[in-house]
């Protein structure tokens, strides 16, 4: 195995190894009873950015993989309930994983709404999107909030359990870019379950440190703004060639309600 790096060729080589030793699984499909192979939980948060989750999603789709996608409802950087988000969402589902809830408690509060009324709303609008009853939440930034969080009884999985988090299931993240107990790949001899936490953007993106694959994300998501605009001047610009056309149906529409 080549050195490692937070690149896609480095993931892909490590879920590769990963699949022939541990059975590699979404929350929903998780099982407690004995097995015969280790399982490797794969959970994803999307914090940055629905196309490199997509990215990543494609390549595990190849190898045979699925993984649990939790997404956020209002992030200021992706829109999950667009018409372009709810397309990537389902072809997440599609793809064959899970869909979960990324909940963010700070905008529960910015609403003036309790967690329980919050998270249900969420949970509602996320299975709509998905098509699907969402049954696994994962908190964004669990430590910088207050809250008391009580899930409603439609929750099954609950990513920051303490089962997954270093009770049945050790628990490694790649949170900031920095693994704090060496890669996954170190980790995949050892005779455990696991919970991997794998954030798209570390591996997506180009840059050796997390501060400039930060920088590469927020320039990606420039092109795919730039992108919407284009299509919107295109839209704008074929609406404008038949204006007369338009503007006589509008007349005709108006004259229909008088
Ligand atoms: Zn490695
Ligand atoms: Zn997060």
């Amino acid at each position: 195995m080549r050195a490692c790096e937070f690149t896609m060729r480095h993931y892909r080589e490590i879920l590769d190894k990963t699949r022939k030793i541990h059975q590699i699984v979404p929350f929903c499909q998780l099982s407690f009873r004995k097995k015969k192979k280790y399982q490797v939980l794969l959970r994803h948060d999307i914090d940055n950015s629905l196309h490199n989750a997509l990215e990543m999603a494609r390549c595990e789709k190849e190898l045979g993989v699925k993984a649990t996608y939790f997404v956020q409802l209002h992030c200021d950087d992706y829109p999950a309930g667009s018409a372009e988000g709810v397309r990537i969402i389902r072809e997440l589902r599609d793809l064959g994983h899970e869909i979960g809830l990324h909940y963010d408690p700070s905008y529960y509060t910015a609403i003036e709404k309790s967690f329980g009324d919050g998270i249900k709303s969420d949970l509602r609008d996320l299975s709509e999107i998905a098509g699907r009853p969402v049954v696994s939440v994962s908190p964004h930034l669990p430590l910088l909030h207050g809250q008391e969080e009580r899930m409603p009884g439609s929750v099954k999985y609950r990513a920051m359990d303490p089962v997954f988090v270093n009770g049945e299931y050790k628990y490694l993240s790649d949170s900031n870019g920095v693994f704090r107990e060496g890669c996954f790949c170190t980790h995949l001899t050892n005779r455990r379950n696991y919970c991997f936490l794998v954030h798209p953007v570390w591996w997506t993106t180009e840059g050796s440190r997390w501060q400039e694959k930060m920088v590469s994300q927020a320039e990606l998501g420039c092109l795919v703004v730039r992108g919407r605009y284009r299509a919107k001047i295109d839209l704008y610009e074929s609406i404008m060639k038949k204006r007369n056309e338009y503007d006589k149906r509008f007349a005709e529409m108006l004259k229909g309600r008088k």
